[in-house]
């Protein structure tokens, strides 16, 4: 007799033990090894699982009924060692469930696909034809040397090159040598630049068809791929985060493009960090693997400096273009329009009026959607809430309606005040519904203002996406308001003005990263500017115009310098990347019995002496920021250690912690915001 441990994709940190049926041939009972998949009862439920090892014997009496195999699945729906180990790396490190993690690597769509597909094998697909031949291309020697780097560097490498410099012609000629060599390439890009569009760029410089692999290809597409992949008929495959899960064989390259991008985590279910497992990944396959940025991560800067990372950097615009001039608009200083929900400046209005006249085009950036932030009872001061979060509802005024932006929860927006039965509101705080209705009439041109607005609740999908983006670059509008969806990669040669309506928002999110991360995206939105023969001009609207960040993006202070007196805080508080950091959220349905179930765990770590004798230190159990989400409350701890292995020891002894049935416990492992 003998046992396996199965992995199944439900939230269990831990493995199942089930026993091979002593009734099966030897040849079956040969295919149960690690890696394959097999069908396993499981409570009332039948689930597919992965088998992670075989026992010969049982460790020890089992107080469980252990139930045998249903049957093997066939040895093509079986994923290869690289990911089957990369798999287990992060289940480990991120302490999250391996089955959940696996599921990543083969959906369950996919895998009732492959095995349909494996009772019918005459319906092959024929692998697709090359596109043509690929497009020359001409490198500057910028460029020529950086792809020499990439290639012949033993250890990942990181291109830091300014927006604008060439970066994605260095992973496409790079690609080309590696396909030349007979080996694929995966590259990964944050999923809004996963446009129609970038597709067309890559399969034209690498003459090559390329698989998109996405978060919205439907379960059949996604399988059909999959097929492909594994049966080794398409050797490039560009995708968002979970595309690092593919199965593409003899991977010889692998580009993170953006590494510093927070999309690159997933943050819930199986948690993991996409550039990190990309690590794992090339280690395992022996590929190369390149981290793109224009303003890199402190994490992968601090790995440049220890010398884990190689570095390489692109310092120019390519084909000489110069890089935007950026001003501040101190708005505590200029007069400025009153009457609209944004502030506009007198001049950032004269500004966008002159670039219009001329006939060139602007972007005007607000990372908040909607007509107002909030709606406010001028009599009393109340404001209506989600019912099911603890968050104010967000004004959309062209459907006269009240929609919350974390469940989606809506409803119409009221004719009286809940509290006081007052009807006189006021609306705060301004989105880019407000811009679009507002901006066009306080714009001073000749040539009226044609508003376009980009977010996520006018654009569902990268078709849509790729349509507005066009229909702006082709100039039918001359005026685009966005949110941090035009943050990436898209080139508008004509785009002369970049305004950034407010900056102090992104300096005011309550998280230790707030200041780098308003600096990679006022960076990525002010390159949107001039990218062409054009010179271009960013205008940052500020109450703050003394923020260390604002002083780098206009040359006030060094980059360098900035970042050295980031890394010395972040040393001081004990943040990443000099020291590694975890929450664990306690979630329940009972306010009291998330805090009490977050109280239980803290305590558990204090009586085991892990936070006296300094291998970690413990911060909570406090509320959430966000205190209530869908109807769930929810209280954190943070943990944080100068070494990964006291972290992990100390969420290994919490997750052992009994408490209360009704609560859900949810580790995060280098999160990415609060
Ligand atoms: P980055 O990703 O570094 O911001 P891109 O790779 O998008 O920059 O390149 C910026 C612009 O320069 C694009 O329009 C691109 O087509 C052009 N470009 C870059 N390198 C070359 C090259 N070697 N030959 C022709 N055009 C190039
Ligand atoms: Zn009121
Ligand atoms: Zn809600």
């Amino acid at each position: 007799m003998s046992w396996v441990q199965v992995a199944v994709p439900r939230q269990f940190n831990h493995l199942f033990t089930y026993a091979i049926p002593e009734e099966w041939t030897a040849e079956q009972k040969q295919e149960v090894v690690r890696g394959r998949w097999v069908e396993v009862p499981f409570g009332k439920a039948v689930l597919s699982g992965c088998v992670v090892d075989t026992l010969e014997s049982l460790p020890g009496p089992s107080t469980y009924e252990i139930r045998g195999l249903r049957f093997v699945h066939p040895v093509q729906t079986g994923l290869s060692s690289d990911v089957f180990e990369m798999c287990v790396w992060a289940h480990r490190y991120y302490q999250t469930s391996l089955g959940e993690l696996l599921q990543c690597a083969l959906p369950s769509p996919v895998l009732k696909a492959v095995v349909r597909r494996q009772a019918r094998p005459e319906k092959r697909d024929t692998p697709t034809e090359g596109v043509s031949k690929p497009r020359t291309l001409f490198l500057n020697d910028d460029q020529t040397s950086a792809v020499k780097a990439v290639l012949s560097s033993e250890k990942p490498i990181l291109l830091h090159g300014v927006t604008g410099s060439g970066k994605t012609e260095v992973y496409m000629d790079a690609a080309r040598q590696v396909l030349a060599e007979g080996r694929t390439v995966l590259m990964l890009v944050p999923e809004i630049a996963l446009t129609p569009q970038l597709h067309h760029r890559i399969e034209e410089g690498l003459g090559e068809p390329v698989a998109l692999w996405h978060s919205a290809l439907s379960d059949t597409a996604r399988a059909k791929l999959w097929v492909q992949l594994r049966e080794g008929s398409a050797r490039v495959v560009v995708g968002a985060r979970s595309a690092i899960f593919v199965p593409l064989e003899n991977i010889g390259l692998i580009v993170v493009d953006e590494e510093h991008d927070a999309s690159y985590k997933q943050e819930e279910r199986a948690r993991y960090h996409a550039r990190d497992l990309a690590m794992f990944r090339g280690r395992a396959c022996g590929a190369r693997v390149v981290l793109g940025s224009a303003t890199p991560s402190l994490e992968t800067l601090e790995r440049v400096r220890d010398g884990k990372f190689n570095t390489v950097h692109l310092q120019n615009r390519f084909g000489g273009a110069s890089m935007p001039q950026i001003e501040l608009v101190d708005l505590t200083s200029v007069e400025k329009r009153e009457d609209s929900q944004a502030l506009f400046a007198d001049s950032t209005l004269r500004e966008l009026a002159d670039v219009l006249d001329r006939g060139e085009q602007a972007i005007v950036f607000l990372n908040r959607r909607g007509f107002a932030s909030l709606l406010l009872c001028e009599d009393c001061g109340w404001t209506p809430e989600c019912e099911h979060c603890s968050l104010s509802l967000t004004v959309y005024q062209r459907t006269r309606s009240l929609r919350c932006h974390v469940c989606n929860f809506r409803k119409g927006m009221p004719e009286r005040c809940d509290s006081c039965q007052g009807h006189q509101f006021r609306f705060l705080g301004a989105g880019t519904e407000s811009l679009e209705t507002q901006l066009p009439t306080l714009i001073p041109s000749k040539t009226p203002a044609r508003a376009l607005r980009l977010d996520r609740d006018r654009v569902t999908s990268h078709t849509r996406l790729e349509k507005t983006l066009d229909s702006f670059r082709r100039g039918e509008f001359n005026l685009l308001l966005g949110t941090q969806m035009l943050v990436k990669g898209h080139d508008f040669p004509n785009v002369t003005l970049v305004v950034i309506v407010l900056a102090d928002g992104l300096f005011r999110f309550p998280d230790f990263r707030a200041s780098e991360r308003a600096y990679q995206i006022l960076t990525q939105v002010s390159g949107r500017a001039g990218r062409a023969e054009r010179a271009g001009k960013v205008l940052i609207q500020t109450f703050q115009p003394g923020h260390p960040v604002l002083e780098v993006l206009t040359g006030k202070k060094s980059v360098e310098e900035w970042m050295r007196s980031e890394a010395d805080l972040r040393r001081e508080f004990h943040y990443p990347p000099y020291y590694r950091m975890a929450r664990v959220r306690v979630e329940s349905q009972k306010q009291e019995e998330a805090r009490a179930g977050a109280e239980r765990l803290a305590d558990s770590l204090v009586a085991e002496k892990y936070v006296e004798t300094d291998r970690c230190e413990l911060l909570g159990p406090s509320e959430a920021p966000v205190g209530r989400v869908k109807a769930h409350y929810r209280w954190d701890l943070w943990i944080k250690s100068s070494r990964i292995e006291f972290l992990h020891q100390a969420l290994t002894l919490m997750l052992r912690q009994p408490i209360s049935k009704s609560c859900r416990v949810h580790v995060d492992v280098d999160p990415q915001g609060p």
